[in-house]
């Protein structure tokens, strides 16, 4: 379960320290010590596994309570932020840098500088066929829910 050199399992281990914000049976949620925007927070299953689908439903699920719970406290503390971002990055080539999951919760606010940008090229319609593929592609693996 566990990854001898994986800085977040290190970090539920207290091997080296965090500013833990919240912890239970399940999950652990700490302030990220190189922040987006001030409040910037992280949110951890205790099980190591690089992509949220390896892990079980039960903490998927806690993470993102306690995401949820996080951005409602930001909105009511003094923390700077007119909007938040919940963002996790589910594996290297979507720019996920520790390969532990984790759900990024970030206040943001009007002229904070961030983006998250499509590609440089224009926006376009699918056709609706190609659009109806795609979906029975990811459909065909729902089944059961
Ligand atoms: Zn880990």
């Amino acid at each position: 379960m566990n990854d001898d050199n994986c800085i977040f399992c290190k970090i539920i281990r207290k091997e080296i320290p965090a500013t833990i914000i919240y912890e239970d049976d399940l999950v652990l949620a700490f302030m990220d010590a190189m922040p987006i925007n001030p409040g910037h927070a992280l949110v951890i299953p205790k099980e190591h596994d690089q992509y949220i689908s390896n892990i079980s439903a039960e903490a998927a699920a806690r993470m993102f309570e306690v995401a949820r719970r996080i951005d409602s406290s930001i909105r009511e503390s003094g923390i700077q932020s007119d909007a938040l971002t919940l963002m996790l990055s589910d594996g290297e080539a979507a720019s996920q840098e520790v390969f532990h999951t984790h759900l990024h919760v970030i206040p943001r606010y009007e002229g904070d500088g961030v983006r998250f940008k499509y590609p440089n090229k224009p926006k376009e319609l699918l056709p609706a066929d190609e659009l109806l593929k795609t979906a029975g592609e990811i459909q065909k693996n729902l089944k059961g829910l």
